[in-house]
């Protein structure tokens, strides 16, 4: 079995970060991400082949993802990064089970950041399984690596900065957008909003400019507004649309419908938090920041010693708390591995745990806006799909909760729900506020669907090919 100093799970900006800060004391750190390339979600890089000619029209995540990874390349030969890489266990003995390559391997570790990052928060309604229904993240993804537009036509619906950036790439990708839902009002937060934005500038510069970006291109801007049905022979084709209350239920006798070939779909995120879990670490819920979140200290250090977590993955926030968590855990390890004293850890992390405290002041205004309110939890009827992987309906699980003592464990015993490939990564969060809405109970009645390895699917050829894990990342 291979083994590391410091094992990070995640090449966005948390964990690339934390490679960064460890690496540069000279902590022999093991940065293991699944996909191809560097970046994560908002860093995520273009497909090999494809050339930037002018990177400013990217807007600033783009420069500002280069950036950070210039400075991982810059310290390459101090971190094995091996890409392609799935890490899906986590065991008692501080190893984790990885599947590279087709084959599978283990690695063990003294620290280890997991920086997992999210995921869209998916959201059942009648006809949402049709193809040409996205999330968010999924029509950025073939934006933005594939250079794919999902449609001609998009509507995006949902609520959140999200829906900007993903509008402003459409656009400059050359796409038509018929208009932008956005569940929430800020016109309702303005003066949380100017308290938050203080010091937070940059923000506010960001958001101005893909706001203008959106007006310049003629899109409507509809608060307070939801989709509540997609129809379509075979695709979607058309979108009921309407006008929502301050619980985010529609007025449905005013619903219009319109036109589109896409829906592009982003109610929040919610954390990867599975291998945290699996580690034992502790967890509260909190439905603004994610869901399940691993309970951390001031040195992003869960309950279980030498785990840390950052970023997303322990709580929505961003790729600037992302990248300040991640200096933070990666300064804390190295401290606690020895490349630095303990003193100087602690005096290198207070800048950044000050940065947080900013950062995180604005942060709550976002998520007051964008907390999923109940309706979003009613849009779904008895035919509504809303375990994917079992194809297990709305109906279905009515009928399990005649009995009022369920928990979400129970629910899935009785119905299969979360029981797919997916390992209920889909339909878990939606369950979990549908109990607690119907059932009138708190979360902790409900409980959680509780991971096990593997987290993500491996097959079970890659499992029986028990190989070393190779050092080829790029
Ligand atoms: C779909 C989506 C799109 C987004 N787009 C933007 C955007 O355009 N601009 C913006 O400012 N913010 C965007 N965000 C918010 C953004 O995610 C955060 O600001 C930031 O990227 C969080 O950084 P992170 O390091 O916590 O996680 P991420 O950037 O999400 O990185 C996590 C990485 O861990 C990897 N990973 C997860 N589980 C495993 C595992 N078991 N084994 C191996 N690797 C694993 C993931 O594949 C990913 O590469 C987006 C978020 C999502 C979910």
């Amino acid at each position: 079995m291979k083994a590391s100093d410091l094992a990070i799970i995640g090449g966005g900006p948390g964990g690339v970060t934390a490679a960064i800060k460890a690496a540069k004391t000279g902590v022999n750190v093991t940065l293991l991400d699944e996909n191809e390339r560097l970046g994560g979600q908002c860093f995520r890089q273009y497909q090999k082949g494809f050339n930037v000619t002018d990177p400013g029209a990217l807007g600033p995540d783009y420069t500002e993802g280069q950036d950070l990874l210039q400075q991982f390349y810059s310290c390459s030969d101090k971190i094995q990064y091996l890409n392609n890489t799935l890490v899906w266990g986590i065991f008692n003995d501080r190893s984790l089970a990885l599947a590279r390559n087709g084959t599978s391997s283990s690695l063990r570790f003294k620290h280890l950041v997991v920086a997992t990052g999210a995921y869209d928060r998916p959201v059942p309604f009648p006809g949402w399984t049709l193809p040409g229904v996205f999330t968010t993240g999924g029509a950025q993804k073939l934006v933005k690596t594939e250079r794919v537009l999902p449609g001609e036509n998009s509507l995006l619906a949902g609520t959140g900065p999200l829906q900007l950036v993903l509008a402003d790439q459409i656009l400059k990708a050359g796409g038509k957008i018929a208009a932008i839902l956005e569940a929430g009002n800020f016109a309702n937060h303005w003066l949380q909003g100017l308290k938050g934005i203080w010091g937070n500038w940059n923000f506010l510069k960001e958001g101005m400019q893909y706001w203008r970006n959106i007006k310049k291109a003629g899109v409507p801007l509809l608060p307070n507004h939801m989709i509540i049905e997609a129809r379509g022979d075979g695709r979607v084709q058309e979108v009921v649309i309407a006008k929502v209350d301050k619980n985010w239920r529609p007025e449905r006798n005013n619903a219009q419908s319109v036109s589109v070939d896409s829906i592009c779909l982003g109610y929040g995120l919610v954390s990867s938090a599975e291998l945290t879990m699996l580690a034992e670490c502790e967890h509260e819920y909190d439905l603004r920041r994610g869901g399940y979140i691993p309970l951390r200290k001031a040195n992003m250090e869960t309950s279980v010693p030498g785990i840390y977590a950052v970023g997303d993955g322990a709580g929505v926030a961003g790729r600037k708390v992302a990248i300040a968590e991640g200096c933070i855990a990666g300064i804390s390890a190295a401290g606690a591995l020895g490349t630095i004293s303990r003193a100087t850890a602690v005096d290198q992390m207070r800048p950044y745990q000050k940065k947080l405290n900013t950062i995180n002041r604005f942060r709550k205004v976002l998520d007051d806006i964008s907390l999923p309110r109940k309706g979003l939890y009613e849009l779904a009827t008895d035919d509504t799909i809303v375990c994917r992987c079992e194809e297990i309906t709305l109906k279905q699980l009515k009928a399990a909760l005649s009995d009022r003592n369920l928990r979400i464990k129970d629910l899935k015993r009785m119905t299969r729900m979360g029981m797919g490939a997916c390992e209920g990564r889909m339909c878990g969060p939606f369950v979990i506020e549908l109990l607690r809405h119907r059932l009138n109970v708190t979360v902790e009645d409900v409980g959680n669907l509780k991971p096990r390895p593997s987290t993500k699917p491996v097959a079970l050829g890659v499992l029986a090919a028990d190989k070393p894990a190779q050092n080829a990342g790029q």
